[in-house]
């Protein structure tokens, strides 16, 4: 089994884990953009939002909820931003949702190339045509 994030789940490599139950297991991010920075990871191995089955993603969302709450009456946090890569952007092939603490002043700054943007009504276009 090659997947680090099942070898977490099994014990096989540390985690900071804070919070974990029979679905999930939620640990510190090794390399964190902000303090606190945590991942959700589903027990079981599914690659993205495609495979992953609703009651699974339901329960993570409450996990987030549950950790949102933590977060916010431990490190003070003043927001809190979740990401969930898929395909591209998605380093570890195994389902997992980001809870990023904002602070005040971390000057995170989402780049991205205007130039790759089309007429927003081509896009509407292209998306609602049969
Ligand atoms: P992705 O790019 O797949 O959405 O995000 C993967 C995340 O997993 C990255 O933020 C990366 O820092 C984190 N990560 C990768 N390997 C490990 C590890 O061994 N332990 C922990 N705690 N996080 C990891
Ligand atoms: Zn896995």
């Amino acid at each position: 089994m090659e997947c680090i994030f099942c070898k977490i789940i099994n014990g096989d490599i540390p985690s900071y884990t804070v919070y974990e139950d029979d679905v999930v297991k939620a640990f510190l991010d090794i390399n964190p953009t902000t303090n606190g920075n945590l991942l959700i990871v589903p027990k079981k191995h599914y690659e993205n939002i495609i495979d992953i089955d609703l009651t699974t993603l339901n329960h993570i969302n409450k996990v987030a909820k549950k950790l949102y709450s933590l977060l916010k009456e431990k490190l003070h946090i003043d927001g809190l931003t979740l990401i969930q890569n898929n395909g591209l952007g998605q380093e570890i092939k195994h389902y997992h949702l980001h809870l990023t603490p904002r602070y005040v002043d971390d000057n995170i700054k989402h780049s991205f190339n205007k130039d790759l943007l089309i007429d927003i009504k081509d896009v509407y276009q292209k998306l609602t045509s049969e």
